[in-house]
Parts: structure tokens; C-alpha cells; sequence
């Protein structure tokens, strides 16, 4: 989720150190500047954890040059938004023909002026401002703030390709909160809200792994992809989402089966192959939980690699 009150990054790709310091000089007091003297750096930059809001390239480097750089950034799924502006002394049409051909936002040529780099790069990160917002409100659940289903779909497509590539297992546990209809009709809409916001922040605080996934699936459905996980891993990973849930203490005093607010989970895995559809893997972990709840909900039930193993 985009942080809009913290400072824009600005990382600053140059060989030669006096154009980042002039450059880093004139941004430093509107944005936090991040810097590099080579490509290879600025790729780690740029991937990394913490990745720059918008980039100023120059193309002549020793080693990997600009052009590579961007080609690569844009390249990858993590950095392919972070927008590019080449800052260069390569000035003939063909080169910003080029630099802009790799998918660069803008192209200043050097030697430049200081209040046009600030006026491109206000623009530029105003514009990724704008993406990034509408991009969260596509893929984020109004009510939850945590992914919805299409992000899930999205996220589930790319790992499941990614899994068959390199022949791990994916697993997906499917959520749903127990008579929350008593809940709903007895303490109200808006208070189930508020009790839907809660179940989703648990269940999202108790995901660790950055790779691990949780999203809204529907109504007071909830559903989590464990990429790279055995069942066995996935199972103890739904305990402990089920058990994040209880610790809420949400109060439930209509629910048939406790006094408060729980959860009963469904888990399967696979190991994907070309030939499998996700789909099947859906329906498994809906059919154990379909067992949770018909076995007394608040629990668990998983359906394993092999669909006749129960755990
Ligand atoms: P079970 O234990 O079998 O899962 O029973 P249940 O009552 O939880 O399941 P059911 O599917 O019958 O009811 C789900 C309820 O969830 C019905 C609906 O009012 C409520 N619900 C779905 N989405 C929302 C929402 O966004 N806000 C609120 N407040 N309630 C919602
Ligand atoms: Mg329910
Ligand atoms: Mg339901």
C-alpha cells in the first residue's frame, strides 16, 4: 500500500560523482536522495526492499550502461513502474529516440538546468503518485484494506507459473468466519464491519514470509496463498491464523459453537505442472472447509498432494 505522507526517493545514477552531488544539491530539500555511481548499484537499489519513486539515469557508464539499466528495470515486474528519466550528455535525436524507445518517462540532455530537472522529476512522481493510487484502488478491498479477490487472482496466476517453473509446491487455505449472519443480524451491519476489519488485520499481521499472501475473498471469506509450502508447513501456518482470530476476543454471544468471533479454515497444496489448473487446487481448499464446517467449525481441515491423504 502506497505511504502517500512520507518523503519521494530519488535515486540518482551517475559515474561521475559532481553531477549527483549538483543534482542530489537541488532535490535534497524537496525529496530523499538515494545514490549510485554504477548500473549493477543502481539495479540493487532499485530492487531492493526500500525501491526509489523515480530514477535519473545517466546512459554513458563504465560497465552496464543507462540503457541497459533501464531495459532491465523495466524488465522486472518489482521496478517495471518505478519511472526513468535519462539525464545524458548523449544528444541527438536517435539517442532520445533510443532512451525513451526502453521505456524512460523523459530524457534531459546535459548539461541541464536545474529548475527543468525539478519541474520534470514534481511532474513525474505526481503522475506515479496517481497510478499508484488508482493501482490500490483496484486491487485493495474498500473495506479491509487488505488485497482483494483480483489481486488474488493476479498474484495466484503469477505464482502458480512461477511454481512450474521451478516445480514447488503452492498451498491455499481458504477462510470463512463462523455464524457471522448471527453476528450481522444481532449486533448489526456496522458492527460486523468493524469485525471484518479486525479478522483481516490478524490474519494479515500473522502472515510472516513476504511472499506469503492473504486477501478478502467475498463477504466474510478470506483466502491465503503459501508459495513454496508443503501442506504440512501450510497447515501450521492455518493454526496459527485460526488462532490469531480467537485471540481477538471478539464477543459472539449468538454463535452456536463458542462465545466469541471464529474462524474455520480449508487447506490444500499441489505442486503445479503445466498441465494442472489452479482451479482444482481452489476447489480442494473449498471442500475442506466445507469438512470444517460440517465437523464442527472452528477448526481446520486439509486436503493433500495426494487428494486421498487427510491430515
Ligand atoms: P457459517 O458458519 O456456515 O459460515 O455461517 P455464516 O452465517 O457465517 O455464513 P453465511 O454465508 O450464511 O452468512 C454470511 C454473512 O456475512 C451474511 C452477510 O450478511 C455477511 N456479510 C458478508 N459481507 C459482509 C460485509 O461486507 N459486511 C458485513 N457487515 N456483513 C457481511
Ligand atoms: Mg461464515
Ligand atoms: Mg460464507
Amino acid at each position: 500500500m502506497v505511504n502517500y505522507s512520507i518523503r519521494f526517493t530519488i535515486l540518482i545514477v551517475d559515474d561521475q560523482p559532481t553531477n549527483i552531488r549538483v543534482l542530489g544539491e537541488a532535490l535534497k530539500n524537496d525529496y530523499q536522495i538515494k545514490m549510485a555511481t554504477t548500473g549493477e548499484k543502481a539495479l540493487e537499489i532499485a530492487g531492493s526492499e526500500a525501491p526509489p519513486d523515480l530514477i535519473l539515469l545517466d546512459i554513458l557508464m563504465p560497465g552496464i550502461d543507462g540503457y541497459e539499466v533501464c531495459k532491465r528495470l523495466k524488465q522486472n515486474p518489482k521496478t517495471a513502474k518505478i519511472p526513468v528519466i535519462f539525464i545524458t550528455a548523449k544528444n541527438q535525436e536517435e539517442d532520445e529516440t533510443k532512451g525513451l524507445s526502453y521505456g524512460a518517462v523523459d530524457y534531459i540532455t546535459k548539461p541541464f538546468s536545474i529548475p527543468i530537472v525539478k519541474a520534470r522529476a514534481k511532474t513525474h512522481l505526481e503522475l506515479k503518485k496517481h497510478r499508484d493510487l488508482l493501482e490500490d484502488l483496484s486491487t485493495l478491498d474498500g473495506l479491509t484494506g487488505i488485497p482483494n479477490r483480483r489481486k488474488f487472482d493476479d498474484y495466484l496466476k503469477m505464482e502458480w507459473k512461477r511454481a512450474v517453473r521451478g516445480s514447488y509446491p503452492v498451498s491455499i487455505i481458504m477462510i470463512d468466519i463462523d455464524y457471522f449472519k448471527l453476528f450481522n443480524d444481532n449486533y448489526g451491519h456496522s458492527a460486523g464491519d468493524d469485525c471484518l476489519k479486525k479478522v483481516a488485520q490478524s490474519l494479515n499481521l500473522a502472515s510472516r514470509r513476504p511472499a506469503d499472501f492473504i486477501a478478502r475473498y467475498g463477504g466474510e471469506e478470506f483466502v491465503g496463498i503459501l508459495p513454496n509450502t508443503f501442506i504440512e508447513k501450510a497447515a501450521q501456518f492455518a493454526q496459527r491464523l485460526r488462532h490469531s482470530v480467537e485471540e481477538l476476543n471478539i464477543s459472539h454471544k449468538f454463535s452456536l459453537i463458542n462465545d466469541k468471533i471464529t474462524v474455520s479454515l480449508g487447506c490444500a497444496a499441489t505442486i503445479p505442472t503445466v498441465k494442472k489448473s489452479y482451479d482444482l487446487l481452489i476447489q480442494n481448499a473449498d471442500q475442506a472447509l466445507y469438512e470444517a464446517k460440517s465437523k464442527g467449525r472452528n477448526q481446520l481441515q486439509c486436503v493433500g498432494i495426494d487428494p486421498l491423504k487427510k491430515f
